[in-house]
Parts: structure tokens; sequence; C-alpha cells
């Protein structure tokens, strides 16, 4: 489906309609819908599909509670009704999941402005699935929890998913209707000339550099997405959005020594801010934290020390006899937000979450948004881009139509991915066959998790995955010596647990 990998003298010799540069959930929904609408569209993606922030998030497809909270219904409901859709379309992938918001005597919110919050939160998602839960059957199903003033808790539904594989997932389905991908593509320019935009690209794999040329090139390169404008602000046009990247890390724990059954909200005791503690791929994860992000963006994102304390904090502060150490953490996991900037130096949980769309002599710009509302920041984008008019964009927008199908030939896991036996031989085989897997890293840290979820990072399936990539892959020996040895490396740097700090996060 994704195997095979084209050269860019191929690439170069084809007419394109659109090129998208950056392979996270934006640009993947991009493809998508472009495809779907009969475009001939081609996605470049620097690194590993889904290396950026899409394979990072807290993985819910969610309305958000706190846009609602701060008053931005539409974008609650738009992200409702997504949220509905994928259910519908990718069940197994997109599950329904119990959220628990606990309610403390004397704390803000009590129980009466909850519930008119949830009803308006299933009003708008045509759903009714809210209720009170007592104290007693809070601690019922949660227990350990601190139960200092404790009075109940509100409980509703979101949902969850494996956000790397609804990447993938988009970017299969838009392989059926004609939509290419090609991984370790990095656009290093873009410039517009004789009505056409040229992308200079560096294929990484290959080691070769070509010029590739659409009418239109989308820029969705999330946190990056102002260093692909920015050879081309100051020529008179407008002036174009910045972006603030702000980290967000979660914390990927034990599940025997922190079990949860359901979605949990927490108020962090040192500044008050709602973390989630919840049940992920058969491990519990615990985030995110919200802070400018000032280091180098070609680097990947980790947690700092700092941040892991403030994470084990909470759960030592909200589970006091969980007595949980750095030992207790599997693994760490950090992505950057693509935030629009307010400019006005806000606190960065205040900052706005919902996209925007530029365009500057043939480069589109979208950047922002949630994963919930992929579909409609492709449609808003491809509509800037000119691809779409305004009648048929909001057509689109309230169509009904599936957006997935059940793939041929692929084992069910792929569709069911949560909760699923990930080490499953059928699984591993069809994703090193069919999901473009360059590197093992590909493979072990995004199309499956198999080394963020298990204490020895996979260890234990090495000789399994080195005869498997041996005879799917052709790696030979020193192949599987190099890849294991930069497997190894990037998860102690970026997906490690990292020392103690003196600073708070
Ligand atoms: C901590 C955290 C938690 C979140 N939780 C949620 C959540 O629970 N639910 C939700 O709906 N949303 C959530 N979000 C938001 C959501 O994850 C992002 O909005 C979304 O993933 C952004 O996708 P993107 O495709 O725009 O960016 P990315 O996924 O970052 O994709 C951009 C891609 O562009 C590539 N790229 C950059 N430069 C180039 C170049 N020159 N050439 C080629 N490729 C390039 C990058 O490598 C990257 O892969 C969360 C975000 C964070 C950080």
């Amino acid at each position: 489906m994704l195997a095979s990998r084209p050269s860019l003298a191929d690439l170069a010799g084809q007419q394109w309609d659109l090129i998208v540069v950056g392979g996270g959930i934006t640009g993947a929904g991009v493809l998508l819908e472009a495809a779907r609408q009969g475009r001939k569209a081609l996605l470049l993606e620097q690194r590993d599909f889904a290396w950026g922030t899409s394979s990072r998030s807290s993985k819910m497809v969610h309305g958000g509670l706190r846009y609602i909270a701060q008053g931005d219904v539409r974008l609650t409901r738009d992200a409702l009704r997504e949220r509905e859709r994928l259910l519908r379309d990718l069940p197994g992938l997109v599950e329904r999941a119990t959220y628990l918001f606990p309610l403390r005597k004397g704390r803000f919110p009590g129980r009466w402005p909850m519930t008119a919050v949830l009803s308006l939160y299933d009003f708008l998602a045509g759903i009714r699935d809210h209720r009170f839960l007592s104290r007693k059957e809070l601690l019922r199903r949660v227990p350990g929890l601190d139960d200092t003033g404790l009075s109940g808790a509100m409980s509703y539904t979101d949902a969850l998913t494996d956000d790397c594989r609804l990447v993938i997932r988009c970017l299969l389905e838009a392989a059926r209707v004609g939509g290419r991908s090609l991984n370790y593509a990095r656009v290093t320019d873009t410039r517009r000339e004789d009505g056409v935009t040229r992308v200079t690209v560096r294929d990484e794999v290959a080691g070769e550099t070509g010029e590739l040329s659409a009418p239109v090139v989308i820029n969705a390169t999330g946190a990056w997405a102002n260093r692909l404008g920015a050879n081309r602000s100051g020529e008179g046009g407008a002036e174009t959005p910045r972006i603030r990247p702000l980290r967000g890390s979660h914390l990927f724990v034990d599940p025997a020594r922190l079990p949860v059954d359901d979605c949990l909200t927490v108020m962090h005791p040192r500044d008050g801010r709602p973390v989630f503690v919840f049940p992920w791929e058969g491990v519990t994860c615990v985030g995110t934290t919200d802070l400018d992000h000032g280091d180098d963006l070609d680097l990947e994102a980790s947690a700092s020390g700092a941040e892991v304390d403030y994470l084990l904090e909470l759960i030592n502060g909200q589970f006091p006899g969980a007595g949980l150490t750095r030992d207790d953490v599997l693994s760490t996991m950090a992505g950057v937000r693509p935030v629009i900037a307010s400019g006005d130096g806000k606190d960065p949980s205040k900052e706005r979450r919902d996209h925007a769309v530029w365009e500057h002599d043939g480069l589109v710009t979208v950047s922002g948004g949630k994963l919930t509302t992929f579909r409609l920041i492709a449609l808003d984008a491809l509509a800037a881009a000119g691809l779409l008019d305004a009648r048929t964009a909001r057509r689109a927008r309230r169509s009904n139509a599936p957006l997935f199908r059940p793939l041929p030939q692929a084992p069910s896991q792929v569709d069911r991915f949560l909760h699923a036996v990930q080490d499953d031989d059928a699984l591993l085989r069809w994703v090193l066959e069919n999901e473009a897997v360059v590197h093992l890293d590909d493979l072990l840290l995004r199309r499956t998790r198999l080394g963020l979820l298990r204490r020895d990072g996979g260890e234990g399936l090495a000789e399994r995955l080195r005869a498997l990539t041996g005879e799917l892959l052709g790696w030979d020996e020193t192949r599987w010596r190099q890849e294991w040895a930069r497997y190894q490396d990037l998860r102690a740097r970026f997906y490690g647990v990292p020392p103690a700090e003196r600073a708070a996060a």
C-alpha cells in the first residue's frame, strides 16, 4: 500500500495538482481529502510519517471540555461531530472511553456548573452520556484516589485513539484513491515561478536532491510552518501568523503500579492545571505539561527532568499511597503543539487551539488545530488553495459519507489497534510490508508502540525482528546492527526518563 518507494526522478516526471508538505495528521488529512476529490496529490514528509506532533498527542479524539469552558462552542461542536464520525468509521482504532472528573468540596467547578457544561457537551455531540457518580462509586472505580474533600465525580464519555495509527490509516486510505506519499523526503526550499510552485526535495534515503512542481503547494508542517514560509516573507505579502511552539510531555507508567480503567482529569496541586491520567495501549498514561518549547526543532522533542518531577508530583498528590518514582516510568514522550500565537505573552494553557490557514504566493500554509478535527482543517486548506469551491467545501463539511473503508488483506489488528497484541506476527509482517517502514524506530516507536510500552524497549523481540526485517526488508546483519544502535540511541535520548532538575516545569 505505502510500500513502493518512488524515486524523485519518477515523481518529477508526473504532473501533480497538489503537493502537500508535512506527514502529520494535517497533511495526511489534506492528502486524503484531495485524493477523494480526484486530485493528483503527493505528500512529502521530512522524517517518518507522524514523526512530529501527530504521534505525541494525548491521543484524545474529543470535543475538548476546556474549549467549551472558554466559550469556544463552535470548535467544540465541530470536534464532537468529528469524534462521532470517527467512532463510527474506525471502530477499534477510535474507541469511546469513560472520563471521570472528580469534584471536591469548596473547589471549582461544582456539580451543577459541570452538569450544565456536560449537558451542552452531549447535546452538541447528539448523545446523552453523562451522570453524577457518588463518592463511594468513584472510590470503587478509582481505588487509591485522594479522598480529601471528595464529593463524587462527573462521568462522561469522549474517545481515545493511537494518533500515529490514525495518520497511517489516512495515508493508506488516500493511497487507495491514488494519493501518493513519501517519508524521509525533506522540502528544503519553495519558490513560485511561471504559475507553478517549485519545491526542492532531499530524499534522505536515496541521498538525492530533486525538484518537483505543482500549481499549489500546501505547507502542513505544523510547528515547523514558519520555517518553510520564512524565505518568502517580507515580499510585500500580508503578515503571516506566528507559531508559538508549546511543549507537552507525557509519562507512560507501569500499569501494575498505577492501574486505571477510566480517563481521570485531576488538578495539579502546584498550579491547579488539569492533567489526564488514563489507560492507553495497556499502560497508564499521564499528561500533559504545557510550556514554551525553546529547543531546536530539528531535534526530537523530549521531556525535561522538571516535567517528569511535575507529573510524578501530580500522581503522588492525587494517589497518596502510590509512592511512584522514576523506576515506575516505562518511557516518556513529548510533542510540540503548533499554536497560533496571540502575541500578548499569554499563559501557554490559555492560548487558543484552533487552526489558521493563510496563503502567500502559491504557498498555502495550514497550522494549529487538533487531531480530532483533521478532516475539517483539510477542507479549509483545500478551499484556501482553490482546489475546492465554497459550495463543494460546505457540502463536504456537512457530508456524512464514511471516510474510511475496511482495508483488504490487512489483519484485523490494523483497524483495531488499541488493546491489540502488538507483537502479533501477522501484524508485524503487514506493517513491515505495507507501511513504509524505513528505520527500526519507525516500527518500534510509531507503527507499533512496542519501544515505549515495554520496560525492555522491545529488546526481548530483537531476534524475531531481526529475522522479519531480514526476510521482508532485506536487511543484512550490518544493517540490523546499525538500525538497532540507532533505535537504542533515539530511545535513550528522547523517550527515556531524565533525572530530576532543580528548576520547576
Ligand atoms: C502534548 C500534546 C497533546 C495533544 N493532545 C491532543 C489530543 O488529545 N487531541 C487532539 O485532538 N489534539 C491534540 N493535540 C494537538 C494535535 O496533536 C496537533 O494539533 C496535531 O498533531 C498537529 O498535526 P500537524 O500535522 O499539523 O503537525 P505535525 O504532526 O507536527 O506534522 C508536521 C510534519 O511536518 C514535517 N515537516 C516539517 N518540516 C518539513 C519539511 N521541510 N519537509 C517535509 N516535512 C516537514 C514534520 O516532520 C512533521 O512530521 C495535542 C498536541 C500536543 C503537543
